[in-house]
Parts: structure tokens; C-alpha cells; sequence
């Protein structure tokens, strides 16, 4: 099998084998760019090298060796060669892009000898030993995991003792000392000499960008963004350019647009006279992408023509990386670029409309998760109006945050658990800091551009960052900011802005976010092109309302047991289950029926003639009781009735496993008045409204967990009667729905009976997968991960529909419903209603609707259009 591919065999659909860097570096050596010239090992070596308990065997070995040696013949030069020796770089580089997650080498192939050569064939020493040490510290770092800091602390000294303020006021002599003493220290940690044969050094540097594919940030990352992890990286062997040869040389990053708006015009920054990682270290602060053009016109000039040509290549935005060696432009990288949702939806519709893409594409290039980003407030303008920003930075990632600062990711995460709300402050991140960021609700870095580390990881989560913000002074060991002379210490509120840039003391007010112009043009696009319908879950008029605004046609779950719960009601509630008789029951009845009814007058006037779907009271009656003594001491007081009778009465319903318990259909089964209160109030609400407002109301009333077709028919016997009588006496038309949720898995096994009941069915995939898998949602938390860990699961079937086993129960009940009810309605209203690959299912199984969190709905729709692509 062939391992190794130079970039002229390769091409950008082989992502699989070759990684995106590898696949995309071969199709710009195709189509005739400026890329230095050299190959990729693939994918399958690294799960090889896996397979084969991590070592690399001969046969690969060859085989890499063949290759350098064509790479040898072209480029002219060889590896460890008195008078012309070559230097590569290794880079690592996976399917999906993970950026500065796994490691990559430059300016391999130094030594003692080479870096003479180097010298006398650019007659620029200071340049030869300024790679040199770049490199030993990326070996002893990378390869050799010598700790990173201790290379930086003896780089830091020598530049205090030349008084240099940057990297590049370090000449030749001072760069020979930092490479004496990188040596001493790599033969100190390692008990070795540094190798200085270059044949070693890659099969080293090879190995070690393979290893990296497991590291922690890049396990931790593969995670966040559903990145399976067996597909392993590839490995970049390529020729280097040089950057870092003086004032006509540098390197930079640039978007073809901008990544955090969506304007069309080229962003991005570059540094003179440095190399590769520089720029998004922060190590100095980079130059605008415009300066080039007065630095390097005619290097710029190239520049956006190869920009243009790559994105019309691509027909999507790229994130290109690239170097110039003494005036000549070289192309290192290109990528679809990350982008904020907000200029995702932005890019996305403008390539429609300058005639790039079709609508399909541009609803295919929207993560439908991403857009959760543009759903959340943004700070009150008014408000702002009359703060001050304590300091500015860069407008890094988009949107709002207030929260407690903290200083280091480990207290970040720590607090965040404790359920503080949190921004993470840093000098800058890095890597090591992903989890802090994703905890946080908001990032902010004293240093780096945009297109820093903490920038691009920001933007790929969608989370509000303000970088390089240079006023701040922060102090992460004694863990306070100073800004204009003031200190800001752990656990001070601040506010964010990503969008401007701007630092705030305090809490914030915050807005409901804009959702026309882009957003709302390919919305519509999806809207045409899905064919389910996207409900709501919602329990009250406000989030009703608010979905509705999201886009929501029509309630899928409305839970009545949460309107119980509050705090004006529950006194009758609790007066219900207490009761001892028949009419005491019914009288503690009466008083909540008029605010049930009032509850429903606003849903129903909230979603106009849309369907809602109202469930009957669910949950076990226990959770309405206090449980503790002293709980349950007052409450017999506050009611004035006898404490031992209350005790008793909670002792009664307590349960040894209240999920299976006594609750859904089975409390109607024992007090039909509870159905028949709850239906009286259903009904009088809606003819109510209909009256009223001329509203066309659609109300479904929905009974839960339901096993056995006979359960249904006993308490549609109650619900019916009740509602046509009044009905009836109204003379008002009404038309309403009984049906059901499907969520015991003996429901699905016998769905055709249940159907001759039902006017329709709403899996409940929440209590489905918990019945299915036979463990409880509240408990599964404790011993899934162990699951993950030891790869039993790789994701959470609460979170994402199990196809084979819950979503076979699920295709069995669609068949056997149909079968017997052809025009039976079916929905989703579990949690999974609202997450893409479950509404992709949904779609397949042939749904009607989803239904989901009012803010997850814009999702769901984005989500059912990209099913029906
Ligand atoms: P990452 O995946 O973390 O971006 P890369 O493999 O892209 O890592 O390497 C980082 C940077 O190193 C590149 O952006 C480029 O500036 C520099 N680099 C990589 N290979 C070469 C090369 N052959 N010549 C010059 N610079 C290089
Ligand atoms: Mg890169
Ligand atoms: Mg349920």
C-alpha cells in the first residue's frame, strides 16, 4: 500500500488520506501556486504506527526516504549536505482542520554543519542561527517534550542581557549563545547530544507529529467539535522557506474575508522578518495585511490575485497561510476558513448572491449548531451609552459576556462547575488553555492579534473574546489585572464585548439579538427547502412568544406540571394530594382550574392558529411535597393541618423507583378528576380565545406514558366527555386532537393498536432511550464517561438519537401507526428534537414535526433543510 504521496500526486478530495493541510498543499502545487515543493505520509501510516503499538517500522521508513530523495533532486539540495543542505519542515495535519492542536517542526535538517552552510550560502549568519535555535526548541519541545518554558527563560535572559526588547534585536553572536545553550540544556534533560544526523531527526519529528494526534488539547478538541478519534494525521514533509532572512522577508495569515463579520475584503496580519508561528504567538505584534502593500507592493499585488483565485478555486472563504523569502511569495496553506456564525450566515448569503453558490450550498455551509450564537443578547446600546469602557482590545469573537474573572484555566473550570458565571483573563492562551475557554463565558488576552491563539479557538466556539487588549497588565500569579491604575483582583465582575472590543466593569444589561437581513434571508431559504415542521417546547407565553419569533409553527410539548409548581399555585396543588376524599380533591381542583385556564388563554394567544399540544400532568405527585422534617414541619403549619397526617401522606408516595413509578397516565388512571380539570381548562381556554379573538385555536391534548392501548382508551373516555359537553354548550366550533406520547418501549411494539386511539403520536425520546437503554437520565451521568473513556459509547444517546436501538423502536411505531392510522400525526418533542443529527433522523423516518427549546428552533429549521439536501 502506498503511504506516501508527494503534493504533486495528491489533490484537495483526498482529505482522508492525506489530511485538509496535505490535500489542500498538493491541489495548490496542481493548479500552478507557489507552494515549496514536498510530501505527505498519509493517515492510514499513523493508524499504522497505532496498530503497530507506536513505532515506525523499515518499510515506512523506505519509503519516506525514497521520497525525500526525489524531493532532494528537484529542490537541488541534500539532507545534511556540506555545501547545499536541504531543510523541511513536519508538519501535522488531520481530515478536519484542528488549529495549533497537534505539532509541527521547522527548519529540521540543522546541525553544526549544516547551519554553516546555511550561513555561506545566504552570507547572512544571523539568519542561519536564528533557524537553528527555532529548530532545537521545536525538536526538544515537540519531540523530545522538554517543558517549553525552560527554553523560554533562557531565550528571555539572553535578550536582558543584550537589551533587546524583541526577538529580532538579537544579532548573530547573541543567537549563537541561545543555541549553546539550548544544547546544554537538551543534553541536561535528555542525557543525550543533541542529534545532529538529520536522517534521525525526521524519523524523530515523523513519530512525534503521529504521537501528537493523542495529545490532551487535541483529544479535548477532537471532543468539542465531534472529530472521531480514529482517523488519525498526516504527516507534511516540505521543503522550507525562509521567512526570517531580514526586513524583505516575513510571514503572515490572511482571510479572504473578514472572519468575525463576513466583509468581503482581505483580513489578516503579517510580521517582517520572522517565522511561521510567529505570527499567531504574539511574540511581537503584528502588521494589518493593508501595510504590505506599502512595505511589498508587488508581493501584495500577487497576493490578492492568488487570494481571489483561491477562493473562486474553493467557492468559500479561505484562511491562508503564507511566507515571503526575500521578496517571493510563498503559499504554505489554505483552508476553509473558521468563522463566526455571524459572518458564516453572512458569507454564505453574499456567495449566493454574487452567483458563487446555490442556496442548497449556502444552507449546507451553516453549522446548524452555530447559529445558537446568533440567537443570544448582545449589550442594552443605552446602557453602554452611558458606561466608559475600561480598556479596548480587539474585537476578537463576537458578543457579550459579563462574569468573574479568573486567571488561569484550571480556576476558570473550577468555578465555572461551581456554576459562577466566568470570563478568563490571560496574558494570552494557549492550548493547554482550551477547557478554561470552553467553561468560560468569555475570554479576554492582554496580548495577541487576531488571529491569535485564543482569536481562532474564540471564534470556532463561538464564544465572545476580546484579544491584544495591551492596556490591561495582567498578573496571573498574583491574580489581578492593573488598568489604569486600577486593580481588578479574581472574582470582579467585568463585561465583554467581542464585537467592539470593549472592556467594562461590572454587570451589563443585555438585548435581543437582529434577526433579519442575512440571517433571516437564509432562514427563509432553509424554510422552503425543509419539509418538516419545527415546533416548540414552551410552558408559558413568553417563550411561546419567543419561538414564535425564532420561527416556531406551532407548540410540540407544553408541560402542565410546570405552571403547578409556581409559587401562587402550589398551595392548591399540594391541597389536591392531600386530600382524603373525593371532594376535598375536587374543591383543591376548582381553585387551580381558573389559573390553569388562564395559563392556556395566554399560550393560545401567543401562537395564534398554530398547534399546541398540551400534555397532561406528568411527574410522580412526590415532587410537590417538602421532603426533609423540618420542610414538611412548616408546610403543616403554612396549611394548618396536622403534621403526622402530612408526614404520613408523604411517606405514602414515596417511591423505590419514582421514574417507573406512579405518574403519567397512571394518576389519571387513579384520579380521573385531575384529567378532567386539566381538560375543562384546555377547552375553556381555547373557546375563550376563539371567542374573543377569532382565533383559529388548534389545541392536542397529549397523555404520557401510555404502555397499553386500553390505558388510552379508559382516559379518553373522561377527556372526550368532558370536552364535547363543552363544546357543545358553547356552540362555539371547536376541533381538538387526542393522541399521545410515545415513550415506553412497549408502546412502539404495539403502536398499531395504540393508534386506533390516537389522533397522534410525540415520541418522548427522553423517557424512550432511558426505558431502551434501562438506565436513568439523572444517573447516567455518573458512569457514562467511564464509558467514553474505555470507548463502550462515543457520544450521549440523551444527546443524539441512538439510530440502531431507540431509533429502531422509533421506525417500528411510525410503520405499525401509519398502518393503522394513515393520517396520524407524528412529531419528536424530547430533548433530541432540537439537535441536527437527530433531526436529520427524524426527516429520514419520515416525521411530521420536531419540536425544541424555543431557542433552538432557528437550529432544528437549518437543521431539517440540511436533511432535505
Ligand atoms: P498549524 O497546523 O499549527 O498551523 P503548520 O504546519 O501550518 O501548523 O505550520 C505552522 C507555520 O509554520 C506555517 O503557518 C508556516 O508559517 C510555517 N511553516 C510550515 N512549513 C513551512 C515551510 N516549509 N517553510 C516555511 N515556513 C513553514
Ligand atoms: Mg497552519
Ligand atoms: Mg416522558
Amino acid at each position: 500500500k502506498k503511504l506516501v504521496y508527494s503534493f504533486s500526486e495528491g489533490k484537495a478530495e483526498m482529505k482522508d488520506l492525506l489530511g485538509g493541510k496535505g490535500a489542500n498543499l498538493a491541489e495548490m502545487t496542481n493548479i500552478g501556486l507557489p507552494v515549496p515543493p514536498g510530501f505527505t505520509i498519509t493517515t492510514e501510516a499513523c493508524n499504522m504506527y497505532y496498530e503497530k503499538n507506536e513505532e515506525i517500522w523499515p518499510e515506512l521508513i523506505d519509503e519516506i526516504f525514497k521520497k525525500l530523495s526525489e524531493l532532494e533532486n528537484k529542490v537541488g539540495k541534500r539532507f545534511g549536505d556540506k555545501e547545499k543542505p536541504l531543510l523541511v519542515s513536519v508538519r501535522s495535519g488531520a481530515k478536519f482542520s484542528m488549529p495549533g492542536m497537534m505539532d509541527t517542526i521547522l527548519n529540521l535538517g540543522l546541525n553544526d554543519v549544516t547551519v554553516q552552510a546555511i550561513h555561506r550560502n545566504t552570507g547572512n549568519e544571523r539568519f542561519a542561527y536564528d533557524s537553528y535555535r527555532r529548530f532545537i526548541q521545536m525538536f526538544g519541545d515537540v519531540v523530545m517534550t522538554i517543558e517549553k518554558y525552560k527554553f523560554d527563560s533562557i531565550f528571555e535572559n539572553i535578550k536582558e542581557k543584550y537589551n533587546a526588547k524583541y526577538d529580532t534585536d538579537l544579532n548573530a553572536e547573541a543567537l549563537k549563545e541561545v543555541v549553546e545553550q539550548y544544547k546544554e540544556l537538551f543534553k541536561k534533560e535528555i542525557g543525550s547530544e543533541f542529534p545532529e544526523d538529520p536522517r534521525t531527526q525526521l524519523v524523530l519529528a515523523v513519530k512525534a507529529v503521529f504521537r501528537s494526534w493523542n495529545n490532551d488539547r487535541a483529544k479535548i478538541y477532537r471532543k468539542l467539535n465531534n472529530i472521531p478519534d480514529d482517523l488519525g494525521t498526516a504527516v507534511n514533509v516540505q521543503s522550507m522557506v525562509f521567512g526570517n532572512m531580514g526586513d524583505d522577508s516575513g510571514t503572515g495569515v490572511a482571510f479572504t474575508r473578514n472572519p468575525a463579520t463576513g466583509e468581503k475584503k482581505l483580513f489578516g496580519e503579517f510580521l517582517v522578518n520572522a517565522q511561521g508561528e510567529d505570527v499567531v504567538a504574539g511574540i511581537r505584534t503584528p502588521q494589518s495585511i493593508e501595510k504590505l502593500k506599502e512595505i511589498m507592493p508587488d508581493v501584495y499585488e500577487q497576493f490578492v490575485k492568488v487570494a481571489e483565485l483561491l477562493e473562486n478555486h474553493y467557492k468559500d472563504m479561505q484562511d491562508i497561510e503564507f511566507t515571503i523569502e526575500k521578496g517571493k511569495l510563498y503559499m504554505l496553506q489554505t483552508r476553509n476558513g473558521k468563522r463566526t456564525a455571524f459572518a458564516a450566515v453572512k458569507i454564505a448569503v453574499d456567495l449566493v448572491e454574487e452567483g458563487k453558490i446555490t442556496k442548497e450550498e449556502a444552507i449546507m455551509r451553516v453549522e446548524p449548531n452555530q447559529l445558537d450564537q446568533l440567537l443570544h443578547p448582545t449589550f442594552d446600546a443605552e446602557a453602554l451609552k452611558t458606561i466608559k469602557p475600561l480598556a479596548k482590545g480587539l474585537p476578537a469573537s463576537p458578543g457579550a459576556a459579563s462574569g468573574k474573572i479568573y486567571f488561569t484555566a484550571e480556576a476558570a473550570v473550577e468555578a465555572a462547575r461551581q456554576g459562577e458565571k466566568v470570563i478568563l483573563v490571560r496574558q494570552e492562551t494557549s492550548p493547554e488553555d482550551i477547557e478554561g475557554m470552553i467553561e468560560a463565558q468569555g475570554i479576554l488576552t492582554a496580548r495577541g492579534g487576531m488571529t491569535s491563539h485564543a482569536a481562532v479557538v474564540a471564534r470556532g466556539m463561538g464564544k465572545c473574546c476580546v484579544a491584544g487588549c495591551e492596556s490591561i497588565k495582567v498578573n496571573e500569579q498574583s491574580k489581578k489585572f492593573v488598568v489604569d491604575g486600577r486593580t481588578f483582583n479574581e472574582g470582579d465582575y467585568i463585561s465583554l464585548d467581542g464585537s467592539t472590543g470593549n472592556v467594562y466593569e461590572g454587570i451589563i444589561e443585555t438585548h435581543e439579538p437582529e434577526l433579519s437581513g442575512h440571517f433571516g434571508k437564509l432562514m427563509a431559504w432553509a424554510d422552503e427547502i425543509r419539509r418538516l415542521k419545527v415546533r416548540t417546547n414552551a410552558d408559558t407565553p413568553r417563550d411561546a412568544a419567543q419561538a414564535v419569533k425564532f420561527g416556531a409553527e406551532g407548540i410540540g410539548l407544553c408541560r402542565t406540571e410546570h405552571m403547578f409548581f409556581d409559587e401562587s399555585r402550589i398551595p392548591a396543588v399540594r391541597e389536591m394530594i392531600i386530600a382524603d376524599s373525593l371532594e376535598q380533591r375536587k374543591a383543591a381542583l376548582e381553585k387551580i382550574l381558573p389559573m390553569q385556564r388562564e395559563d392556556f388563554i395566554g399560550i393560545f394567544e401567543a401562537m395564534g392558529d398554530r398547534p399546541v399540544t398540551i400534555r397532561l400532568l406528568d411527574p410522580p405527585l412526590h415532587e410537590f411535597l417538602p421532603q426533609s422534617q423540618e420542610d414538611i414541619k412548616k408546610l403543616a403549619s403554612d396549611m394548618k393541618i396536622d403534621y403526622d397526617k402530612l408526614r404520613a401522606r408523604v411517606e405514602e408516595l414515596k417511591e423505590f423507583n419514582p421514574m417507573l413509578g406512579h405518574r403519567g397516565c397512571r394518576l389519571v388512571i387513579t384520579y380521573p378528576e385531575i384529567a378532567e380539570m386539566q381538560t375543562r381548562a384546555i377547552i375553556e381556554a381555547a373557546i375563550h380565545v376563539k371567542k374573543s379573538k377569532g382565533i383559529d385555536v388548534k389545541p392536542e391534548i397529549m397523555i404520557p406514558l401510555i404502555g397499553d392501548v386500553k390505558e388510552l382508551a379508559y382516559i379518553k373516555n373522561i377527556v372526550v366527555k368532558v370536552a364535547d359537553d363543552i363544546i357543545e354548550e358553547s356552540g362555539v366550533e371547536l376541533k381538538y386532537l387526542y393522541g399521545t406520547m410515545i415513550e415506553i418501549p412497549r408502546a412502539t411494539l404495539v403502536a398499531d393498536e395504540i393508534a386506533k386511539e390516537a389522533e397522534f403520536f410525540s415520541f418522548g425520546t427522553n423517557d424512550l432511550t432511558q426505558m431502551t437503554y434501562g438506565f436513568s437520565r439523572d444517573d447516567a451521568g455518573k458512569f457514562l464517561k467511564e464509558y467514553y473513556d474505555k470507548k463502550i459509547f462515543d457520544k450521549d444517546p440523551f444527546q443524539a438519537i441512538d439510530r440502531k436501538g431507540v431509533g429502531k423502536l422509533m421506525k417500528m411505531a411510525v410503520e405499525l401507526g401509519r398502518g393503522e392510522r394513515t393520517n396520524i400525526k407524528l412529531g419528536i418533542c424530547g430533548e433530541h428534537g432540537g439537535e441536527p443529527s437527530s433531526v436529520e433522523f427524524c426527516h429520514m423516518l419520515g416525521l411530521d414535526y420536531v419540536s425544541c427549546s424555543p431557542y433552538r428552533v432557528p437550529i432544528a429549521r437549518l437543521a431539517a433543510a440540511q436533511a432535505a439536501i
